[in-house]
């Protein structure tokens, strides 16, 4: 692939789109609107681990 996952860009043309956009302006390629939501990470899993003390 020549470009990267950037969600900037069509991933298939490469043309710029805004954020979200449900699809691509220039070639017309669907867009997810979701890929710039956070998937809830490792990280937030642990913390939320940590609110509660002696739940293990
Ligand atoms: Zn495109």
């Amino acid at each position: 692939m020549l470009l990267s996952r950037d969600p900037n860009r069509c991933p298939s043309c490469g043309e710029r789109v805004t954020p979200f956009a449900a699809g691509c302006a220039l070639c017309g390629a669907d867009l997810d609107p979701r890929r710039w939501q956070p998937r809830p990470s490792l990280l937030q899993q642990l913390f939320a681990r940590t609110r509660r003390p002696g739940d293990t």
